[in-house]
């Protein structure tokens, strides 16, 4: 057994957190830091030095050599570039280590190697990356030692975004203008802040290393290419809760342990629906610093699986035929006195700010579903939303019984009288305790639903960053909050409570359709949906478009997020994305296919025939075998002809140039030859001789873990 030891005394050990700056930093400096935390005041480059001079100070002493800034490009990585903290020898040939706040505040990586999308031709190279003081630094230990790591945003020479965390950063600010102005009229005098707080849901796969790394597909696109289902899968529902293993448990141990000590508040595990599959969730925090964790969460979960001789899949579909990984966003706008505006209380109907709230929101999620559905585009979620796999692709919002019931009363009568009221739980046993249940049940198959006091947005991929599923949610609540103050501020002389009802009547009845309470997995809801008018956007490639429509141009460049050139740069960038994860796919494919497969058949066809050859010379019928070889060189011969006929494709798409069209070849031909080749090698490793097989097969993969 490892040691053990108190959360409370490692939590947050290794960040420059609130009272590390409260005690190492003067009075003074420290009230100005927070100002500009807390109120976005900007700071002077005497007091950054100050800060960064303490800061280093605390990071030496945690055995800190180098500092870096940490930043997320487009990537959907996170990149840094380490600097020591040593400054040019001093004549007595020793050194001194230093970090000025011009260090602190400013970087300058070369831009050029980041996509841009257009928006910088190569010899413009210039980018800055700028401290993100609302996002405290940390010191990462790992193989390099410790290294002090400073959150920052990137951006270009003439200051347009290059990353995620920039537009980000910028939607909290309209949310929170926007929200305390709505806020305001209700009342609300006290609130300075309101902050979209997020709670991130990561699902993931362990899988051994060794068995890792005898699958080409694994390495190069994180998930598999080739693979037949074992006898058994997850119909059992055995391994959702399950007891969680040994070897699991102490990986799990380690990654909490590193979590706390950089901060991350890691709350609940739990095995998954898959075999092999896994959760973790922090509880959540402000966007900016839910996102900065989640990419923690993703580096740590693979770092210590390293260690624990397995690999962490964080693909969205790493296997056909079970479950893939999400991540689920759960968002919700806090006050900084404490006050979720999201929370419904007992009396909902009675609650008009909730409810104009809620009322924007379905408007909001209404009017930019395809919005919202590109927010969780990327190349792995192809294969979940709207393909073999839930949630799918179709935005709609779950509400339960008991918030419906009251939208519903001010759609037919302008004004809502009653709740529907919570009911004890009954088991039928005296021994346990009785409890009121929630308001509503759950709904599992909705991908965006209310759950109590938060929306939880589940269409997320779990190896996607999700600061763009946040950009979208808080501009477009911005965007709806402010029409609604337009309405509210125009005419002051009328009864307030009156132009509320209204507005909630109005807009519940306006966007009433996007509200769906049942079955999301459901055949019958695609059909359905598609009367109703809502969007059905099946792939990556047809989402992207919504990116640069001009009402989302218009909405991102009234709330200040995006400029339409930032917006254009970013479709182009996803387009590329696209492109270059299918060729790496279709690429891996033929290399496996070639190299592996398809000579490991030939030999075993061979020795089929030698046993045919064999067994007639004895005199014996040798039917079975004959008719084994027939049918193992059919699919061989199926094999190579779809092989053949992916590489023509994939050298055609190769070379055309980048951007749309080439995007959209890759997903109308070339994903289905991909799929074409797949389908007679999976059907070989059913009918191959499990010796004979190059590779591990699913059921070593996930039940050998
Ligand atoms: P679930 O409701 O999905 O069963 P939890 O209650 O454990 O799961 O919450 C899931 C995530 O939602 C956690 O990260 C949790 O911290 C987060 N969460 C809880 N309340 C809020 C809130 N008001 N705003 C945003 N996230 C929240
Ligand atoms: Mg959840």
């Amino acid at each position: 057994m490892g040691e053990t030891f108190n959360v409370a005394d490692i939590f947050g050990e290794d960040v420059f957190n609130d009272s590390a700056m409260q005690e190492r930093l003067p009075k003074k400096v420290y009230k100005d830091l927070k100002r500009t935390i807390e109120e976005g005041k900007e700071l002077d480059l005497a007091t950054a030095d100050v800060i960064a001079h303490e800061m280093k100070e605390w990071a030496i002493e945690k055995g800190a050599t180098h500092y870096t800034h940490w930043f997320q490009p487009l990537t959907g990585f996170t990149a840094e570039k380490h600097d020591s903290f040593i400054s040019a020898p001093l004549e007595s040939g020793k050194v001194l280590m230093s970090f000025s706040g011009k260090e602190l505040i400013k970087g300058e990586p070369d831009a050029s190697s980041f996509p841009s999308g257009g928006l910088r031709a190569t010899f413009e190279a210039r980018g800055y990356t700028a401290w993100d003081c609302t996002s405290p630094a940390f010191v990462r230990h790992d193989a390099a030692g410790a290294t002090l790591c400073i959150p920052t945003a990137f951006c270009s020479y003439g200051g347009e975004a290059l990353d995620q965390k920039t537009p980000l950063l910028r939607s909290m600010e309209a949310i929170n203008e926007q929200a305390l102005r709505l806020i305001r009229l209700f009342g609300n005098t006290t609130s300075k802040k309101v902050t979209p707080s997020v709670g991130i849901e990561q699902e993931y796969f362990l899988v051994d290393a060794q068995k890792f790394l005898e699958r080409k597909d694994l390495i190069y696109a994180g998930r598999t290419l080739f693979g037949a289902m074992p006898p058994k899968g997850q119909e059992l529902d055995d391994h959702y809760f399950g007891t969680i293993r040994q070897r699991i448990a102490g990986f799990m141990k380690d990654v909490n342990e590193e979590l706390w000590r950089v901060g991350v508040s890691s709350k609940t595990q739990h095995n998954e629906v898959a075999p092999a599959q896994h959760e973790l969730a922090p509880i959540y925090a402000p966007a900016n610093v839910a996102v900065d964790h989640n990419h923690l969460v993703m580096q740590t979960l693979k770092r210590v699986a390293s260690r624990h001789g397995m690999k962490c899949l964080l693909h969205e579909k790493p296997f056909a035929g079970v479950n893939g990984s999400g991540k689920h966003n759960n968002w919700s706008l806090i006050t900084d006195d404490g006050k979720n505006l999201l929370n419904p209380g007992k009396t909902p109907h009675e609650n008009n700010q909730f409810l104009l709230i809620l009322a924007c929101i379905l408007k909001a999620v209404d009017e930019h579903a395809a919005l919202l559905r590109e927010s969780a585009a990327d190349p792995g979620n192809d294969h979940r939303l709207g393909a073999d796999e839930a949630p799918p692709a179709i935005i709609s919002v779950f509400l339960g019984d008991q918030l419906e019931d009251v939208i519903e009363q001010f759609i037919d009568k302008g004004e809502a009288t009653h709740s529907i009221e919570r009911k004890k739980l009954e088991t039928g046993v005296k021994t346990i305790p009785e409890f009121s249940k929630d308001a509503t049940d759950r709904n599992r198959t909705s991908p965006f639903a209310f759950t109590g006091n938060k929306f939880e947005f589940r269409m997320a991929g779990s190896r996607d960053s999700v600061a763009g599923a946040n950009v979208v949610l808080n501009t477009i609540v911005a965007e709806a909050f402010a029409e609604a103050c337009e309405y509210l501020e125009k005419d002051r002389n009328r009864d307030f409570e009156l132009v509320v009802h209204e507005l909630i009547k109005k807009y519940a009845t306006k966007h009433k359709e996007i509200i769906f309470n049942g079955n999301g997995y459901d055949d019958e809801w695609v059909k359905k949906a598609e009367e109703k008018g809502l969007p059905n956007i099946r792939s990556m490639v047809e989402a992207i478009p919504a990116l640069v429509s001009e009402k989302s141009i218009k909405m991102f460049k009234d709330f200040k997020v995006f400029t339409k050139v930032e917006l254009e740069s970013r479709a182009e960038i996803k387009y590329e994305n696209y492109a270059k994860a299918i060729n790496i796919e279709a690429r891996t494919m033929i290399d496996m296919a070639s190299k592996q497969f398809i000579p490991a058949v030939i030999k075993y066809t061979k020795t089929l025939a030698d046993t045919v050859i064999a067994v007639k010379a004895a005199g014996a019928d040798a039917s079975v075998q004959s008719e084994a070889l027939a049918e193992v060189t059919g699919y061989l011969a199926e094999a190579k002809k779809a092989n053949d006929a992916l590489i023509e494709l994939t050298d055609k798409a190769s070379a055309m140039g980048e951007g749309k069209d080439r995007a959209e070849f890759y997903h109308s031909q070339v994903v289905p030859a991909m799929e074409a080749l797949r389908a007679p090698v999976d059907r070989l490793e059913m009918i191959v001789d499990k010796e004979a097989w190059p590779m591990p097969s699913y059921g070593d993969l996930l039940f050998e873990v």
